[in-house]
């Protein structure tokens, strides 16, 4: 059996709880990233799994490997955060699978030279993804429709002092056009169609990735590219997301 992956999320608590003399020369916060080192090895692991997998974007798999993933999940979940597996997230809604996140983000680069200009996630959730977003685009603007988990990303934010990332408490649907055009719009919810405004937002040369209803009535991630020619639309492989809702709550 694959071993869980465990590192000492909760030093913090621990050291209050169990204040440490501290040598003068040696104070006690010497160590601070103790944790981050830790789950560093961990990530590594995960990135290895997601190239075994066949996600071969170096910038892409770089990214995977920065971000502290084990910060956005409930503590009861953190020794669950590398592995590949959607997990609650609050609010009935879940952050994605790595693989899934690593993949569409992939397909938002396919063909680009170097970073993505400005991004519209749709649907924040935790933050992840947005997260994710920020070590491969100039911006990323996102978008989330419950105003509890945009205050959650938020708070899970705050710590990676990303100055790229704008969260936006509203309805996605309606994309944002003051950050318009977008080089890349990914959508992290699935509707029945493709929102007109996403289309309406994305630069020429621009691609769309997002989970859609498809003819057979299950969602598929689909593929939009804003050419001079007119949209070129392909679907892919079949995912599972949360549904696109209109609206915020
Ligand atoms: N990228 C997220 C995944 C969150 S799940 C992460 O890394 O955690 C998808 C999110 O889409 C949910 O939080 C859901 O509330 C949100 N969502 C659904 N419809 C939306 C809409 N119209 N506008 C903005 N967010 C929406």
């Amino acid at each position: 059996m694959a071993q869980r992956p465990g590192f000492p999320i909760k030093l913090n608590t621990q050291a209050k709880a169990q204040p440490v003399k501290a040598p003068a020369n040696k104070p006690a916060s010497s160590n601070p990233q103790g944790l981050g080192l830790d789950s560093s090895a961990v990530r590594q692991r995960m990135v290895q799994k997601l190239a075994a997998q066949g996600l071969k974007d170096p910038v892409v798999l770089q990214a995977m490997g920065a971000v502290e993933r084990h910060r956005f999940v409930e503590s009861a979940l953190v020794n669950q955060a590398y592995e590949d597996t959607s997990l609650p997230i609050g609010l009935g809604q879940t952050i994605s699978k790595p693989n899934v996140v690593a993949r569409m983000i992939e397909l938002l680069r396919e063909g680009a030279n170097g970073k993505l200009g400005r991004v519209l996630e749709i649907g924040t959730g935790c933050g992840y993804q947005a997260a994710v977003l920020s070590h491969v685009a100039s911006e990323v603007y996102s978008i989330e429709r419950l105003k509890g988990l945009h205050e959650k990303a938020r708070a899970n934010l705050r710590h990676f002092r990303l100055a790229n990332v704008h969260l936006l408490f509203g309805d996605g649907m309606l994309g944002y056009p003051k950050g318009a055009p977008y080089a890349a719009i990914i959508s992290a919810a699935g509707g029945e169609t493709l929102p007109q405004a996403w289309l309406d937002q994305l630069a020429l040369g621009g691609r769309l990735v997002a989970p859609t209803v498809t003819a057979n009535g299950q969602q598929a991630l689909m593929v939009v590219d804003k050419t001079d020619q007119g949209f070129k639309q392909s679907v892919l492989e079949a995912v599972h997301f949360v549904p696109l809702k209109s609206g915020i709550s």
